[in-house]
């Protein structure tokens, strides 16, 4: 069967945060129908839309899957309650998150799922990390590049890598 590239941005910003990354990505390789290809470096970012949390651990990482996008979202809510996950209101402080940014150039807007992630092209936290792996990918409504949308991001500076790539 053909399997599709995905791009699925990793957060975190509780506990042992660079390791809930890296945890998240095993857990997904070891499930059936999913292959972890690469993983940027992970960045120490600061929280965005909210006031008092502590930094984030932000990465990308770029899969193959012959699972429908429906079928990746349920995958990625189950690790992120296996993990612990407690959800109470949107932008909670989080152990981890796990976030579809990418399924090919599938455009997807449903009650429970929008593709591309909606707020993808003005994050630095998610462009930094996914230029690395993806610079000449096209955003599939918007017409450009990673690349593109990354340099137009408003003037910030880059964001610390706390571990490189391996
Ligand atoms: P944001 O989406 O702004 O990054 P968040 O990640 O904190 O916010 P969550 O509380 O983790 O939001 O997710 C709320 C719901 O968003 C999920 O239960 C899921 O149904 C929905 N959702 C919609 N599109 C996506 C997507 N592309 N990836 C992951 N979840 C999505
Ligand atoms: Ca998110
Ligand atoms: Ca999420």
């Amino acid at each position: 069967m053909e399997r599709a590239t995905a791009h699925i941005g990793v957060g975190s910003n509780l506990g042992d945060k660079l390791n809930n990354c890296r945890h998240s990505l095993q857990k997904i390789n070891q499930l059936p129908g999913y292959e972890v290809i690469a993983c940027s470096d992970i960045f120490k970012t600061d929280p965005e839309g909210v006031v008092g949390q502590d930094w984030y651990a932000n990465c990308v990482a770029e899969i193959k899957t012959g699972r429908t996008p429906f079928q990746l979202l349920k995958d990625l809510l189950a690790i992120e309650y296996d993990m612990g996950r407690v959800r109470t209101k949107r932008w909670e402080s989080r152990i981890i998150d796990l976030d579809i940014l990418l399924f090919g150039q599938a455009v997807i807007e449903s009650n429970n799922l929008t593709i591309p992630h909606p707020l993808l092209h003005k994050r630095r936290f998610v462009l930094e990390p996914l230029v690395q792996l993806a610079p000449d990918l096209v955003h599939p409504i918007l017409n450009v590049t990673i690349r593109q949308l990354f340099n137009e991001l408003p003037k910030g500076s880059s964001a610390e890598v706390l571990k490189e790539e391996t």
